[in-house]
């Protein structure tokens, strides 16, 4: 089997311009669309996108909800909803893991070869980026060596900084 490193892939970037089989959403709980990188795609995708949305009753925070990607390169959006960052030890940690797996269970149910993250929760929820980068890397580390799809994951960060702190956590990974 291929390595972490041959499967695990930093982007810097808009993820609404990945060709990959499904991109993530850091959604909130309504799912009717919002700021940040949840405006962006919404934006990209055209309003058949917020039509959808509308039928699946929200979304709780940990969970995640699929629908098509209409005009985005990216065959399916992944919606999921992150926890607002309250300080550490309020289960947040839990929760954010949960999002990286629930997401990743969805992409395998759909068949997905590769998959792409913003780094859920990091902007308007205010969690800090080197404790979601470790969640973020230890879920989708763990899943990817359970083996089967996707195969790639791709972490699409909108600046340099972040890339920064997922270039240091994944090396993290793979020295332990
Ligand atoms: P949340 O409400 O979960 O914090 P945000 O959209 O505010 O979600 O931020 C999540 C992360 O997505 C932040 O690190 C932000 O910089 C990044 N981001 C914003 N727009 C985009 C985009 N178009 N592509 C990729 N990442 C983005």
């Amino acid at each position: 089997m291929a390595s972490l490193r041959d499967r695990i892939f930093i982007h810097i970037g808009d993820i609404t311009r990945l060709e990959v089989d499904a991109i993530v959403n850091a959604a909130n709980s309504s799912l009717l669309g919002g700021g940040g990188v949840d405006g962006a795609i919404h934006r990209a995708a055209g309003p058949e996108l917020v039509a959808e949305c509308r039928m699946l009753n929200g979304c709780k925070t940990g969970d995640a909800k699929l629908t098509r990607g209409y005009l985005l390169p990216a065959r399916y959006v992944i919606h999921t909803v992150g926890p607002v960052w309250q300080g550490g030890g309020k289960g947040g940690a839990g929760l954010l893991a949960s999002c990286y797996r629930r997401s990743l269970e969805l992409a395998r149910a759909h068949d997905c070869v590769t998959l792409a993250f913003p780094a859920i929760s990091t902007g308007i929820y205010r969690y800090p980026k080197d404790e979601a980068a470790a969640i973020a890397v230890d879920a989708v580390g763990d899943f990817l060596e359970a083996g089967g799809s996707p195969r790639m994951v791709t972490f699409c960060c909108f600046d340099d900084q972040t890339a920064g702190v997922y270039r240091r956590t994944l090396a993290g990974l793979e020295e332990g």
